[in-house]
């Protein structure tokens, strides 16, 4: 019989959590939703917790509570003071980073290397954003002619806080996919509205009780746990939202800009992405035979910056084919919580079911399977480190997003920069790539052609606090991290005065 977690013991306070009624976050109390639903592991597809969910009612109560906020003590506080309240929340995390990343684990099925990682990085996150606060800066500039004909005259520009902000994050890296919109929406001074995933709401509804503790006034964050389709849309239609933030499926990026024309609100997109491998043949193997391979199976495939459309020239496609092989052989594969895991489980039978429909028809198209392709005959959704080769640029595994540990390797002849890059360009995706080779000049003139908002050279996939991060093409609009992740959250107001 399957055991919860596998056996795996819970560290105290996530076994205390896991025993909690899982409510909203409104105003600063924990309300109930309109309904609940349930979350699973999916490494053993058990049920962990019932939460609450919202509907359009909850959502309407949370955007006026931020409202409020916004127009009252937020967007007033002085600087200084928002500040030490983000580092306040930055250290709490710290506290309860055991709780944070164990959640991460049991939620969303990550290895516990991964989630350890993630959990690290937003408490970074939280500090970086802190810490700009007191470098929000405005400009001055000339004044318009007309004015300064007449009188002396100074123009200059503020830099303001967008509003009340509705934020939409997915599963795959449920904390840091919400951190790295709340801390620069709240550094900026908005307030915000937060949807998780239905599939993952734990770790967002842990953070819950550490903004109230932290300082944050009431109705500053609203967590609404709730579907897309209807707490999701109601956000991104709500006439009171100014600004969207999105992170998911392109798909669903879609129905989210058609939902924000009711009032123009503003939109930030991070979407999906089919991200292009380069290997050349000095590259060195030794580095790319695990970069490769965990550009791919990182997060199980499912990470939006996965590198899974693989370009290796013909020189070294047998001797990357036979590294790759043994590295997926020794992939541990297991529960999250067992620190030996490098591979962890799908989200969810239907996501595993549809990543083994792309197998198989990647079977039936003429890829040829170099290793793995099933899935384990155990509870949860584990399915193996796959690699198909001989695969054709108009086959699905070349052209569509799969979102799973399946990488699709293209034998290449060529080593002329213009060809390289219209095979790398030729998709209507671009967030991700990477380029492997011992030449540096040949590395960045490729680089400076690929179309893609993040291209790495001998690594793949470096995305860092500091780093802009976002997607050319249909990846989306805007930039996160950095000082262009806080630029989105923030209005610029031009003042000009006859003086
Ligand atoms: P998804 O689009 O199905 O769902 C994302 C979120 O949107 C969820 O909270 C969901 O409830 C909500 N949603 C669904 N339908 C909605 C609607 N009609 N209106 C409003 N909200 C709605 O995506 P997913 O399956 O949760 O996540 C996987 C996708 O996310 C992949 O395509 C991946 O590439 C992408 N992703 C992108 C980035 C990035 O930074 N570019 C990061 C992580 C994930």
């Amino acid at each position: 019989m399957t055991q919860p977690f596998d056996g795996h013991a819970l560290s105290p306070e996530t076994t205390a959590f896991l025993a909690r009624d899982m409510r909203l976050l409104i105003d600063g109390e924990r309300v109930e939703g309109c309904a609940f639903h349930e979350t699973r592991d999916p490494a053993t597809g058990l049920v962990i917790a019932r939460f609450h969910i919202g509907g359009k009612a909850q959502i309407d109560s949370a955007v006026a509570a931020a409202r409020r906020a916004f127009e009252g003590p937020w967007s007033r506080m002085a600087a200084a003071e928002r500040t030490a309240i983000l580092q306040r929340l930055a250290r709490i995390m710290e506290a309860n980073a055991t709780l944070l990343t164990e959640l991460d684990i049991i939620d969303n099925g990550m290895p516990r290397f991964i989630a350890g990682l993630t959990t690290a990085n937003c408490v970074e996150m939280v500090d970086y954003y802190a810490g700009a606060i007191l470098r929000i800066e405005g400009t001055t500039t000339t004044p318009p002619r007309h004015v300064s004909a007449e009188a002396d005259a100074l123009t200059y520009t503020l830099r303001e806080p967008v509003g009340v902000v509705g934020q939409i994050v997915p599963w795959n890296v449920p904390l840091s996919t919400a951190i790295l919109k709340l801390a620069p929406a709240l550094a900026a001074g908005c307030t915000v509205v937060i949807k998780p995933s239905e599939e993952t709401p734990l770790s967002l509804l842990a953070l819950a009780d550490m903004f109230s503790e932290a300082g944050f006034p009431a109705g500053v964050v609203n967590i609404v746990n709730g579907f897309g389709a209807d707490a999701g849309q109601t956000l991104a239609e709500h006439p009171d939202v100014d600004k969207i933030s999105f992170t998911g499926s392109t798909a669903t990026g879609r129905r989210i800009v058609t939902a924000a024309l009711g009032n123009l609100k503003k939109v930030s997109l991070e979407l999906g992405g089919k991200s292009p491998v380069i290997v050349m043949p000095d590259a060195d193997l030794a580095l790319a035979v695990p970069g490769v391979a965990m550009a791919t199976f990182f997060l199980q495939g499912q990470n939006c910056m996965a590198g899974t459309r693989i370009f290796a020239h013909e020189a070294i496609h047998d001797a990357l084919m036979e590294g790759l092989t043994q590295f997926a052989a020794g992939m541990t594969m297991g529960h999250g919580l067992n620190p030996a895991t490098m591979q962890g489980p799908l989200i969810s039978e239907a996501h595993c079911a549809k990543v083994m429909g792309h197998i198989e028809a990647a079977k039936a198209a003429g890829a040829r399977l170099v290793t793995g392709g099933e899935k384990l005959a155990r509870a949860g959704n584990f399915v193996q480190p796959t690699i198909f080769t001989d695969c054709a640029p108009d086959m699905a595994i070349m052209r569509e997003e799969i979102f799973g540990p399946v990488m699709a390797v293209q034998k290449v002849s060529t080593t002329d920069i213009d060809e390289l890059a219209r095979l790398a360009n030729d998709t209507p995706y671009g967030l991700s790539g990477s380029v492997w080779t011992r030449d540096m000049a040949f590395a960045h003139r490729l680089v400076k052609r690929v179309r893609s908002g993040q291209v790495s050279i001998n690594c793949h996939g470096a995305v860092g606090t500091n780093i802009p991060f976002g997607g050319y093409g249909q990846s989306g609009w805007g930039r996160e991290f950095g000082q262009e992740g806080l630029d989105a959250y923030l209005e610029t107001k031009a003042v000009t005065a006859r003086l």
